[in-house]
């Protein structure tokens, strides 16, 4: 059980992280449990109480995170104290942004709410649809009421370093840079919304879009990166922007196996992005001058997250419990460590 108080003020980077429990899969495997949440942040990744030789991966280790959160935790808590206190952010006339980090299979789509299809799941209990439903509040509130925002959302795909537009049907989209170092999306789809529901909408929409024509869709879609864009606009001028990342899957940086030229340079890619991601969100945590933005097309397009006074970001960081998954919960862990 957690024991957790009402979240505090944000800070610029919030890092939790995430365990899913075991999948039947898993269990009918026998697979054994290496990972607890003792609370207060703080995560273990240990020995397995039956005698097996681990000692290939770990000893005892432990971590600590602003938040973990157990297999107990459902999707609602789980924002309520990661992206929901930067909804307001993006009234504020500032950039949020929140990343789903992790392994293949780890829960990134299900806590985002991008798989709607699912047996388990549907979009509207999502990350995705709760800070959606959070904005739609905030706009009726009285002190925004009068400020004659416009809410639209946007929503793409990053794949081997291009831009693919999910609610235009995959239109490959080029990204252009200013002499003022702005970034533009060249065409990308920015659709009015009134309401949840016309989210939600865009959200199966785009969530289908990513998967469809793909004969392996999981593994397709487990390699790039999928970002929902909630923009406010104020005559039409940008005000404020929630960016919600679905990352590409993290597992890649330790397949050095393949010999296949195509899931070689796949894989340099998603490292490449990866790493751009963690050194400019510890830029924007050390209020650092040098963004290093352009080391990846993921953080090129993310620009504006990365600068600002007013610009927050949360990474949730999705681990699977079993210990065959260790080696990969380690390097998320790692990871999800150094960001901050
Ligand atoms: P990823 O997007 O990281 O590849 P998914 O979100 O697709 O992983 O999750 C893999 C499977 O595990 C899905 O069937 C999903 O519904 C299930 N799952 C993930 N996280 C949880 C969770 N916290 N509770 C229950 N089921 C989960
Ligand atoms: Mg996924």
């Amino acid at each position: 059980p957690m024991s957790l108080s009402d979240p505090v003020k944000p800070h610029r980077i919030c890092v939790g992280v995430r365990k899913r429990p075991l999948n039947k899969k898993e269990l009918a495997k026998k697979e054994i449990d290496v990972v607890t949440i003792p609370g207060n942040g703080a995560l273990l990744l240990h020995e397995p109480k039956q005698k097996v030789d681990l000692t290939k991966y770990l000893e005892n280790q432990t971590f600590h995170f602003d938040y973990s959160f157990d297999e107990d935790a459902t999707n609602d808590l789980v924002y309520r104290f990661t992206a929901k206190p930067l909804v307001k952010t993006i009234f504020e006339g500032g950039m949020a942004t929140c990343f789903a980090y992790g392994q293949t299979g780890s829960g990134k789509t299900h806590t985002m709410g991008g798989d709607f299809s699912g047996k388990s799941q549907n979009s509207s209990k999502g990350i995705y649809a709760l800070a959606a439903q959070d904005v739609f509040t905030l706009l009726r509130q009285k002190r925004y009421a009068d400020m004659d925002l416009c809410p639209y959302v946007t929503f793409f795909e990053i794949y081997n370093g291009k831009v693919f537009d999910l609610l235009n049907k995959k239109a490959k989209l080029r990204v252009l840079e200013d002499e003022k170092q702005q970034v533009n999306v060249v065409g990308l789809q920015e659709v009015p919304v009134s309401s949840v529901d016309d989210v939600i909408k865009m959200i199966e929409r785009g969530s289908a879009c990513r998967t469809s024509g793909q004969t392996f869709a999981n593994a397709s879609s487990s390699r790039s990166h999928a970002v929902l864009q909630v923009i406010l606009r104020r005559r039409n001028f940008l005000h404020g922007k929630f960016s919600l990342v679905d990352l590409a899957g993290n597992e890649r940086g330790t397949d050095v196996s393949s010999n296949d030229r195509h899931t070689i340079v796949e894989t340099a890619e998603i490292n490449r992005s990866l790493l751009a991601l963690k050194e400019c969100i510890r830029s924007l945590g050390q209020n650092s001058e040098h963004i290093p933005f352009r080391m990846s097309k993921l953080t090129q397009v993310l620009r504006d997250s990365f600068i600002g006074e007013n610009s927050r970001t949360c990474m949730i960081a999705m681990i699977s419990p079993g210990m065959n998954s260790c080696e990969y919960t380690l390097n998320t862990l790692r990871y999800a460590n150094r960001v901050k």
